[in-house]
């Protein structure tokens, strides 16, 4: 028989587990069992719309069992199973799903030296090698004849052939390695007790029930009754409770219970920041569990993430990743959401267009909304750190639609504050509005100490005023398609004018400075439109505006993600004509015509630096600036 190698990564992970220094080898117990779950889920799945399944939901289950002598322990499931080919490609390579964030989590677990993490993180089947040396899987696929046998000794491979097996399902036979000391004590997973012990704490909501032998006294039956004798009789029992925890009450459950479920389920590192429970009865009834993520994590942002809750109904999950259910902007929160109103056996498609899905989702909306906006409130630094990690999901949302949901989405959305120097809502702003404030200022940047430095922002800072500084691309565009926050309209700093409640604004010179301005845009041609005085300026010499329609972030986004459109903002060149630079300008150009045009070109290329677009041509400007020391 041929010996086939693990994948590369597999292997890695394989060494991992066998070298196994972690504290958490238990594990390897629910992680197995779990795969045990997923495998009857799917068959249990199947059972609704297919009737040659043959089994009910009863009929389902997961059984331990212990031979000393051969010191195996297995584990076996009548699930959905496996053929050659699926054994190849589930068992040879670490699934996909887990192994990006894995690897990540490892990293930087190696850097902390936090050797726990395979305690936190689901390594799946693997897992079992912690506590085995030699692992076998016999598996018989549903629908088919043929049952498969894979086996391996850890890192140096495996063989696949075919064998016999009865039904359809799937044993994990896991022979353990002897025993060492303490933590290595394997033979620890041959005893009922311990087993007992570790279903209990790890896989008692598992919805399908956990068999096993376990040892009971008996009477003897010819021992007297005022002189009993006892003997062990073995008898399967049910070791988990089953009750989901979506299912009990949420005054019944502990944190550390939620923390569990999430991480494990979902394969989280972190405890979750919040929890959102929902008992719906009426229209439809319910119950729904929810978690808002304290941060991304995995492929979060990344197009393989899918979003969507779970769908139990009446026990059965009939979807893993149930998107319809959560609206775009909330799509990090992860849960799950079971009805016994929703039809079972309806295809996947129509699911979407039932209309008592369309009733829990938009309840869980607004559930999810409310719990975000008591967060705000009443737990701020959670979540501004909340936003950091999902911030950006709700702005593109408010994006979406020219705008449309704006009334769902404005009062959850922080901004950079000039004056507070930290993250703030609208509200926030609106309620620190200067007597005789019109506007809400802001100012668009790569970045918070790019934006503290841009001279349009001297003027309205001057006046007290508090400036949200735009640093996403997307706060631009809200801003724009917003239009206002409760009537007070949004005004960028840099473009149009600022209209500042007294005469703080500058009055436009540009008519007494005609001249000068007529020779600068003649030497600089198209690459400005426009040379005026700036009304904005105070101690810097000059800035770039775009005036009306598309603004300088636009450019930057669209040339970006779409060059080809070639989206141009207007240069305007603002400058400030009480600024020594300019007086030397205007009487340079009297007495030295040349001079003066380089002049004109480093105040236009001063500008373009500020407003942080590219030089068009950065050697021959170097040239310039040095000739003017001739
Ligand atoms: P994960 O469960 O994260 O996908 P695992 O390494 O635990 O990763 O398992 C890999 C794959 O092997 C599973 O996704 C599943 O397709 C298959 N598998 C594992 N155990 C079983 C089982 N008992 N029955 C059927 N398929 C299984």
């Amino acid at each position: 028989m041929e010996k086939r190698e693990f994948k590369a990564e597999s292997k890695r992970l394989l060494d991992m587990m066998i070298n196994s220094i972690y504290t958490h080898k238990e594990i390897f117990l629910r992680e197995i069992i779990s795969n045990a779950s997923d495998a009857i889920d799917k068959l249990c799945y199947r059972s609704l719309t297919d009737e040659k399944v043959g089994l009910n939901r009863d009929d389902f289950a997961i059984t331990l069992t212990i031979d000393k002598e051969n010191r195996t322990l297995t584990v076996s499931d009548n699930g959905i199973g496996m053929s050659d080919e699926e054994l190849e490609n589930n068992l040879g390579v670490i699934a996909a799903s887990g192994s990006l964030q894995f690897r990540r989590e490892l990293d930087e677990a190696a850097e902390t030296g936090d050797t726990d993490i395979i305690g936190q993180f689901g390594v799946g089947f693997y897992s079992a090698f912690m506590v085995a040396d030699h692992v076998a899987v016999v598996t018989k696929k549903y629908g088919e004849e043929q049952a498969w046998r894979w086996e391996s000794d850890g890192a140096d491979g495996y063989t696949i052939e075919p064998c016999e097996r009865s039904g359809v399902g799937t044993d994990v036979i896991m022979h353990l390695k002897p025993d060492g000391e303490e933590q290595d004590e394997y033979s620890q997973y041959l005893r009922e007790y311990p087993l007992y012990k570790l279903v209990k704490k790890y896989s008692d909501y598992i919805r399908f029930p956990i068999r096993m032998l376990m040892p009971h006294p008996v009477k003897k039956e010819d021992t007297p009754d005022d002189k009993p004798e006892y003997e062990e009789v073995f008898e399967y029992e049910t070791l988990n409770s089953m009750v989901p925890l979506w299912q009990r009450k949420k005054s019944e459950v502990t944190k550390e219970e939620y923390d569990k479920f999430y991480q494990e389920r979902f394969g989280e590192l972190a405890p979750p920041q919040s929890v959102i429970t929902v008992a719906a009865e009426g229209a439809v009834t319910y119950k729904a569990l929810l978690f808002i993520p304290s941060k991304a994590s995995g492929l979060y942002g990344t197009d393989e993430f899918q979003p969507g809750l779970q769908l139990y109904s009446a026990g059965v999950m009939i979807m893993d990743k149930c998107a319809d259910l959560l609206p775009d902007e909330f799509n990090f929160v992860r849960g799950v959401v079971e009805s016994p109103d929703l039809s079972l056996n309806i295809s996947r498609e129509l699911l979407q267009h039932d209309r008592q899905l369309k009733i829990i989702a938009g309840n869980l909306e607004k559930k999810i909304r409310g719990e975000l906006e008591r967060m705000l409130k009443d737990e701020r630094e959670a979540y501004e750190k909340f936003f950091r990690s999902f911030g950006r999901q709700l702005k593109l949302c408010a994006m979406e639609n020219y705008g449309a949901k704006k009334d769902k989405l404005q009062d959850l959305l922080l901004f950079y504050s000039s004056t507070e120097k930290k993250q703030v809502t609208l509200a926030e702003y609106a309620g620190r509005m200067k007597e005789g404030q019109k506007y809400i200022y802001f100012a668009p940047g790569d970045s918070v100490s790019a934006i503290d430095s841009l001279p349009q922002t001297e003027l309205v800072k001057d006046h007290d005023m508090e400036i949200l500084y735009f640093t996403e691309r997307t706060d631009e565009f809200i801003a724009d398609l917003f239009r206002d926050y409760q009537g007070k309209p949004f005004r960028s700093v840099v473009d149009g004018e600022l209209d500042l409640p007294d005469e703080g604004e500058k009055k436009d010179e540009s008519e007494a400075y005609k001249e000068g301005f007529d020779f600068i845009k003649a030497a600089l041609g198209d690459r400005v439109t426009e040379v005026k005085a700036s009304t904005r300026l105070k101690s810097h010499p000059v800035c770039l505006s775009s005036g009306q329609g598309i603004t300088f972030e636009m450019e930057k986004y669209f040339t970006a993600v779409q060059p080809e459109l070639g989206m141009k903002a207007k240069r305007i060149l603002e400058i400030n004509v009480d600024h020594p630079a300019f007086v030397t300008f205007e009487t340079t150009r009297i007495i030295d015509p040349e001079r003066a045009k380089k002049y004109a070109e480093v105040l236009y290329h001063q500008a373009l630096l500020i407003a942080g677009l590219p030089i068009e041509d950065p050697s021959a400007y170097t040239d310039l600036l040095c000739s003017l020391w001739k």
